[in-house]
């Protein structure tokens, strides 16, 4: 059987690259950039004003005791002005270009104005002081942001910084949930004692949107091999990713692979020794979309979706793959099982500002109750039973 390592290898091997769109400035918080963006001009663009104050020539100020006549004024966005002589100064804002023949601001605060003369008292000016130089941040043409990058505030902030009103970003996949049994019930609708909500398609739903996924449809099929074979058929030519609940483990009514198999979706694995989840299957249709279908049980099903699932959404967005963190845990677990597992866990930070994980076990992969309040998994390798408080794993984020 794959470990988890293996079978996140075989997805990305199996993924294709999402195609490009062009996206107004405005809509792109949160897409994955698919071209390099450099610097139009230096930065700062000239020798820009740090401070409200006067402009002056730094090494002929002190020739006049500290007296200066205030030749004119300069506001942010205006033309530079020129100082007239070395005996006056400009009156200045934050943001302005430096003035030609000066070198230094003095702030407003130790300014004495008195009429149009501007007395700054003995203390030497330095030049540049209060300056930020042109090209002291970047040079034009550097690289400011690579493909690849997800786009946050400062990102965002950076291309427009750069002239871009559009980018070239990945196109956002065309995501079905689907989730299969006969027992569930929509939240809302009446329930009998034998029946059970449908909560699974709730949860993937929202970490699907949580993670700043948009086109996400959501539908539900029995386990009626007929109806599943007309749905999953129109939702493999409408979407670019499938993913499924339930159905995959070996009992009678368990029908996705099979169904699967028959529509021309080629098996690439089906089991991971790990647990819970271990019944997860994935394969790629002849046509191109990606399948997923998690175990039913909603332990497995969030387990699977945030280990597998997640990450190569994000690789086929182009993302960069994110350094997955190392934790280390608050107490010991049992593991009882040859097989790695995933233990859900409370973060928590102690007075020297470090970060462990406190774990929550549940009652089973059936019970999600257990999962409120936490905010992701460890993965524990096979091997040991017992991990030791301090133990490091990786942690994985809901
Ligand atoms: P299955 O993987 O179909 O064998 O289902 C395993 C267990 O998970 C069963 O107890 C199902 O009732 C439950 N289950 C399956 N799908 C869902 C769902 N969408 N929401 C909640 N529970 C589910
Ligand atoms: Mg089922």
């Amino acid at each position: 059987m794959l470990t988890p390592a293996q079978a996140e290898t075989l997805i990305e091997q199996h993924l294709t690259c999402l195609p490009i769109e062009s996206l107004p400035l405005t809509q792109t918080a949160g897409a994955v950039l698919r071209e390099n963006i450099y610097a139009e001009r230096d930065h700062p663009p000239f020798d820009r004003v740090a401070m409200d104050g006067i402009a002056l020539s730094a090494s002929t100020a002190a020739n006049h005791s500290g007296r200066l006549r205030v030749s004119g004024t300069q506001a942010a966005g205006d033309p530079p002005q020129t100082l007239a002589d070395d005996g006056s100064c400009i009156e200045i804002m934050t943001g302005a270009m430096l003035p030609l023949g000066c070198d230094a601001v003095v702030p407003v605060e130790q300014v004495q104005r008195n009429g149009d003369m501007a007395e700054i008292g003995r203390k030497p000016v330095q030049p540049w002081q209060n300056v930020h130089r042109r090209g002291s941040d970047c040079r034009q043409g550097a690289l400011l942001l690579a493909a690849g990058t997800r786009l946050t505030a400062p990102e965002v902030a950076i291309a427009a910084g750069a002239g871009m009103a559009r980018l070239r970003v990945s196109a956002q996949p065309m995501i079905v949930v689907l989730s299969t049994g006969n027992e569930l019930v929509e939240p809302g609708e009446l329930i009998e004692p034998h029946q059970v909500r449908r909560s699974n398609a709730y949860g993937i739903t929202a970490s699907l949107r949580q993670h700043g996924f948009t086109r996400v449809a959501d539908d539900h099929v029995r386990d009626d091999e007929a109806q599943l074979t007309e749905r999953l058929g129109f939702h493999l030519r409408t979407h670019d990713v499938l993913i499924l609940s339930g159905g995959v483990s070996m009992g009678k009514l368990d029908l996705v692979p099979k169904v699967l198999e028959k529509l021309g979706v080629s098996l690439v694995f089906h089991h991971v020794a790990q647990r819970p989840g271990k019944p997860m299957w994935f394969g790629v249709s002849q046509t191109g979309p990606a399948v997923f279908a998690l175990p039913g049980n909603p332990v497995s099903t969030l387990v699977c979706l945030a280990r597998f699932v997640l990450p190569a959404l994000r690789a086929a967005m182009g993302q960069a793959p994110a350094e997955c963190p190392r934790i280390s845990l608050t107490a010991p677990v049992e593991v009882k099982a040859p097989l790695a597992f995933y233990m859900p866990v409370k973060l928590k930070s102690d007075d020297w500002g470090r970060t462990s994980a406190e774990p929550c076990p549940t009652n089973g992969s059936g019970d999600f109750t257990a999962l409120a309040g936490t905010d992701g998994f460890v993965e524990l390798p096979p091997g040991p039973d017992t991990f030791p408080k301090g133990f490091v794993a990786r942690f994985y984020r809901w």
